[in-house]
């Protein structure tokens, strides 16, 4: 069988086959959550699909190392934190927190790193400065910009053109965000304003902070290097920022910088994309407070292809939530029939398993269509259920399903936690593994030195490599 996986590039705008730089390793970079609120479903839709994507990864053998930021500057936070009237850093940190509750409910894999934007303000000015002296900036009031027209490359995954554009070297905008699909000069450093209140850096570039753009691009460098596999985002990322991205990002290294750009489509409300700006937003708290469990939440998000627009409605959980029953009554029917006795076995009828292997298989290696995956699964279900029903699956075959049940459960992440029989204090050495990573990440070395300790108590001993923390029993 073809073990190929095709992803669509929103660079070329074709499905392409995949190929990681190194062999046997991808490095992806996924741009998170701007930490100003909770999450909602909306961008969560996002994350889950960036998590098919890495357990895809996982599934078929690749080592994954995958960075998340966490945008904890920007016009939003500050804006927000002010209103609030608490400090960047306080204000900012109980949505990180949150954010973390949220994504373990939603059963989201942790990633390799989680850098946020303000424990990386040197490498960010150390870009800019790249930059500056290559020519692609200009100062104005106190704020760098990069010019546009600098960079002739500029707008290559949106299309947009700046030749057609006549505006382009002379207009400028110093919001993070901006709709309006042509090419305009943006914001590298902004000079502080009485507006921005604490949210500075004295810096040699001035005093002020960075804008959200370079910030992806300097902690994608930072943790993964000038070149890696796989970014993705929202596709409302796409245009500006991920352009801004690879104009930054290639105008200061003169390296390729990323070769497989992949986009996920919007979580709609009544036709238009949910949004905090709109206020048609619901976060996962919202939904648990309706009575809706996270994992069913997970599995509608899952169940639409990534690159299609979807709408989350009371008929979408409650399939889904009967979808969740039926795999997990099927793995209960499968363990009780290899405890059973079978005094008396029928002829074993062909239960299909090795076709829905292969069927499912090729559909997430082509471009992650687990809609169609999910299809093959389901007839499996069905199939197997009839033997089950009539005796004609003998132990070692159900033994079979079994396993691949939980294999296709290291993708979908919706079956019942097994217990933990072999070692009660995993998840906690994972947890405190994590915490360090962050404290690392943060250079509070105390607190890392300190859950070390904790980590060693607890039996294990915590190794630092280029690819992230690993660790392992003692
Ligand atoms: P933000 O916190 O606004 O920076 O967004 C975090 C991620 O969520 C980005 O990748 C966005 O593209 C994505 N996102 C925002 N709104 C939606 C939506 N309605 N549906 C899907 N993804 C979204
Ligand atoms: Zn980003």
């Amino acid at each position: 069988m073809n073990d190929t996986v095709t992803f669509f590039n929103s660079l070329s705008r074709s499905l392409e086959p995949f190929k990681p730089i190194e062999p046997g390793h991808v490095r992806m970079y996924t741009c998170g959550p701007t930490v100003h609120d909770f999450a909602h479903i909306g961008n969560f839709r996002t994350f889950i699909f960036e998590d098919l994507l890495r357990r895809t990864l996982k599934f078929h053998g690749y080592q994954v190392t995958h960075v998340m930021n966490l945008t904890d500057v920007d016009d939003k936070t500050i804006r927000k934190s002010r209103q609030a009237g608490l400090p960047l850093r306080q204000y900012t940190a109980r949505f990180k927190e949150a954010f973390f509750e949220d994504v373990d409910a939603l059963r989201i894999e942790r990633a390799e790193h989680y850098p946020a934007a303000t424990d990386h303000i040197d490498d960010m000015v150390k870009l800019i400065e790249a930059l500056q002296s290559k020519d692609h900036t200009y100062r104005s009031h106190g704020s760098t910009y990069f010019s546009v027209a600098s960079y002739p490359e500029y707008g290559r995954l949106s299309g947009v053109d700046i030749q057609e554009d006549t505006d382009a070297q002379h207009s400028r905008v110093d919001h993070d965000e901006y709709e309006k699909d042509n090419a305009r000069d943006f914001a590298l450093w902004k000079a502080w304003s009485p507006e921005d209140g604490d949210a500075f850096w004295e810096t040699p570039l001035g005093k002020g902070r960075p804008g959200w753009h370079i910030e992806c691009s300097a902690m994608s460098r930072a943790l993964l290097g000038d070149h890696f596999d796989i970014h993705t985002g929202g596709i409302d990322n796409l245009f500006p920022h991920h352009d801004n991205e690879i104009a930054q990002s290639c105008a200061a290294t003169g390296a390729d910088f990323v070769n497989h750009w992949l986009h996920s489509e919007h979580l709609l409300v009544e036709g238009k994309k949910m949004s905090k700006s709109l206020g048609n937003f619901l976060t996962l708290r919202d939904l648990m407070a309706r009575g809706h469990s996270p994992v069913v939440v997970r599995y509608a998000l899952l169940s639409a292809h990534y690159r299609t627009q979807m709408n989350l409605t009371e008929e979408l959980l409650q399939a889904s939530a009967q979808a969740v029953e039926r795999l997990r009554e099927f793995e209960r029917r499968l363990r009780a029939h290899l405890l059973a006795d079978h005094p008396n076995p029928l002829p074993a009828e062909e239960d299909g398993l090795e076709e829905a292997k292969t069927q499912f298989k090729q559909a997430l290696f082509a471009d992650l269509n687990l809609p169609e995956a999910l299809g093959h699964l389901f007839r499996l279900v069905r199939h197997v259920n009839g033997l089950l029903t009539r005796g004609t699956l003998p132990p070692q075959r159900t033994q079979a399903v079994l396993d691949w049940l939980k294999e296709v459960d290291t993708v979908l992440a919706v079956l019942e936690p097994e217990a933990k029989a072999s070692d009660p204090n995993e998840d906690k050495v994972k947890a405190l593994v994590l915490k360090r990573e962050e404290a690392r990440q943060g250079r509070d070395w105390a607190q890392a030195d300190t859950l070390r300790a904790q980590i060693e108590a607890l039996g294990y001993i915590v190794k630092d490599t280029p690819q992230g923390p690993s660790w392992r029993r003692i």
